[in-house]
């Protein structure tokens, strides 16, 4: 009896995880980590200054989606972070 070739279905079925990204999927993968990095050493003191400000940026605030470069964040404290989403929420 003759060796049959395997069938290739099962290996269609578990594909390399190399599909291509959505927009959101790259504004959330790799460039936003490296912009966010970008952003947090361009501005390492807070840019919003709000009320309860801690003085130090720790996140990066989107101003721009899906975001085109390090000038698409703002560099915030966690503090007015929050208080710029709060304010986002109040004015919905
Ligand atoms: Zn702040
Ligand atoms: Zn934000």
């Amino acid at each position: 009896m003759p060796n049959k070739p395997k069938p290739v279905q099962a290996i269609k079925q578990h594909q390399p995880p190399k599909r291509k990204l959505t927009t959101a999927e790259r504004d959330y993968g790799s460039n936003h980590e490296r912009y966010r990095t970008q952003v947090m050493q361009e501005h390492p003191l807070c840019q919003y200054r709000g009320t309860d400000c801690t003085g130090f940026s720790e996140h990066a605030h989107h101003l721009v989606r899906p975001a085109t470069g390090p000038e698409s964040y703002m560099a915030v404290c966690e503090k007015c972070h929050q208080e710029i989403h709060r304010r986002e929420r109040d004015a919905m």
